[in-house]
C-alpha cells in the first residue's frame, strides 16, 4: 500500500517531523509515501495560509524555507533508501486568480507529485474548522454545492492538476449543516464535471481522512466514486492525509477495497505500486 497525502510539521497544521511519519510508515509496511505540505498561495488568505514551519517556527513561504522542506524530504529518502520509496509533493489550494502563482510554484520546484485542492469558498475556508460554519449557515446546500463543484470544474480546467484531493471534501463540515441532501447535490452536479476530468485525463484520490472526522465514508463516497468510474476518471492515489505519525495509513484498507469493489480504472502515479 501507498499513503501519498502526508502533512509533517512544515505543514501549517501539523507538529509532525518528516523522519517520524517515515518511521510510522515502516511500521505500517507500506511500500511508498509522498510528503504533500500545504501550499496556499492565495493572496487574498495572504496572512492566514501562507506559511511554511522551519525550524519550528512559522516562516513565510518563500524559495527558501521550500527548499529546506525539499532537502529535508530528500535527505530523508536517501537515509531510508531500500527500505521505503519517500517521494517530494505538495497539496496545492487553488483559485483562478492565483493560478498562475500556483503554476509557477510547480515548475520552480518539480515536485514527484501534487495534489490540487478546493479549501476555499469565496476565500472562506469551507474545510477549516473555524471558518466552515460561517459559510454553511449563510448558504443553502443548493448553492453550497453548486460553488464547491463549479471551484473543482475550474481546478480540472486550469491544467494545472493531474489529481484531484478529497473531491467532495465540502462534507467534512458541511454534512452537519445539510445532511445526505448534501451528497445527492453533489452526485447530481458531479458528472459533468467528472465527464471533463476522463477527457482532459485528471483523476482523483482516495482519502480517509474523513473517516476521523466521524463520517461513514471515505472522500468520496461510494456512489461518487461509482460515478466517476463511470465518467471515465481514474483514481491516481490514495492517502491518509496523516497530520500526526499515528495517523499514517490510517484505515487505507478501505480505500482499497473499495478500488476492487467499484473496479474504477487506477491511474499513474497509483498504478505503479499495484
Ligand atoms: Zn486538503
Ligand atoms: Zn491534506
Amino acid at each position: 500500500m501507498i499513503d501519498f497525502h502526508l502533512h509533517p510539521s512544515y505543514s501549517i497544521d501539523s507538529g509532525a517531523p518528516v523522519e517520524n511519519i517515515i518511521e510510522a510508515a515502516l511500521d505500517k509496511n507500506l511500500q511508498a509515501i509522498c510528503f504533500t505540505t500545504h501550499i496556499d498561495l492565495n493572496p487574498k488568505r495572504d496572512c492566514l495560509d501562507n506559511y511554511i514551519r522551519c525550524g519550528g517556527k512559522l516562516r513565510r513561504c518563500c524559495e527558501e524555507t521550500v527548499e529546506a522542506y525539499i532537502e529535508d524530504v530528500r535527505a530523508s529518502a536517501e537515509r531510508y533508501s531500500g527500505r521505503i520509496e519517500v517521494l517530494i509533493g505538495f497539496e496545492l489550494s487553488y483559485g483562478t486568480y492565483f493560478e498562475n502563482r500556483a503554476r509557477d510554484f510547480i515548475s520552480e520546484n518539480k515536485p514527484d507529485f501534487v495534489l490540487g485542492a478546493i479549501h476555499c469558498i469565496d476565500n472562506i475556508g469551507i474545510t477549516a474548522r473555524d471558518e466552515a460554519p460561517g459559510y454553511f449557515r449563510s448558504v443553502g446546500v443548493g448553492e453550497a454545492a453548486r460553488a464547491f463543484v463549479d471551484a473543482t470544474g475550474k481546478l480540472a480546467e486550469s491544467g494545472i492538476f493531474a489529481t484531484i484531493a478529497h473531491i467532495d471534501g465540502i462534507k467534512k463540515y458541511g454534512r452537519a449543516f445539510y445532511g445526505e441532501s448534501l451528497d445527492r447535490e453533489l452526485e447530481r452536479l458531479f458528472p459533468p464535471v467528472f465527464t471533463r476530468m476522463a477527457e482532459l485525463g485528471i483523476g482523483i484520490e482516495l482519502n480517509t481522512a474523513s473517516l476521523r472526522k466521524g463520517h461513514p465514508d471515505i472522500y468520496p463516497s461510494k456512489r461518487l466514486l461509482e460515478l466517476a468510474g463511470e465518467a471515465g476518471v481514474t483514481v491516481n492515489s490514495v492517502g491518509s492525509d496523516a497530520h500526526k505519525p499515528e495517523e499514517v495509513g490510517f484505515r487505507l484498507e478501505e480505500a482499497y477495497r473499495l478500488l476492487d469493489e467499484t473496479g474504477i480504472a487506477i491511474g499513474e502515479p497509483l498504478a505503479r505500486y499495484i
